[in-house]
């Protein structure tokens, strides 16, 4: 999930590799600072539709380009 993160976060689809990132986020959040941030970051952008569907069109191109996909 990038940031702080090499902890490996799959799924059959983006959208559910990113549910799974962010199951992760929470489930760390409150043993480490790094993923805290990372989650705050991903708190705020699902304010954000903007920013969100930006982020979304990004980490399917990221999605779409892994070897196994
Ligand atoms: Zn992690």
């Amino acid at each position: 999930m990038g940031g702080s993160c090499d902890a490996i976060i799959v799924g059959n689809t983006p959208e559910e590799m990113a549910l799974n990132g962010g199951k992760h986020l929470v489930e760390m959040c409150d043993k480490d600072a790094g993923h805290k941030q990372d989650k705050a970051v991903m708190d705020a952008s699902q304010n954000d539709p903007e920013h969100l569907k930006t982020w979304m069109t990004d980490f399917t191109a990221k999605f779409d380009a892994l070897p196994e996909a």
